[in-house]
């Protein structure tokens, strides 16, 4: 079952909350913050940057050693 993120729109507070796909909109409304009571949220996608702070990282994905392609297929020649 997937795990969903919820951030409250008041106060940035995250809430986890384990459901299926189809009941995940029900388990959202009835959301309640803890720290300010607000049921207003908003879902968190885990794994994907929503701010600009991590553009200046690099990539993503670095090229694997040794080359320009895996396996060290290039130096057959
Ligand atoms: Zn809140």
């Amino acid at each position: 079952m997937p795990l969903y993120e919820y951030r409250c729109k008041e106060c940035g507070n995250v809430v986890e909350f384990r459901s299926s796909m189809s009941a995940k909109e029900e388990m959202a409304a009835t959301l309640q913050c803890k720290s300010c009571g607000s049921g207003d949220f908003t879902q968190v996608f885990s794994g994907i940057a929503l701010t600009n702070d991590s553009k200046s990282a690099g990539p993503a994905h670095p090229p694997p050693s040794g080359g320009c392609c895996p396996g060290g297929m290039c130096n057959l020649q």
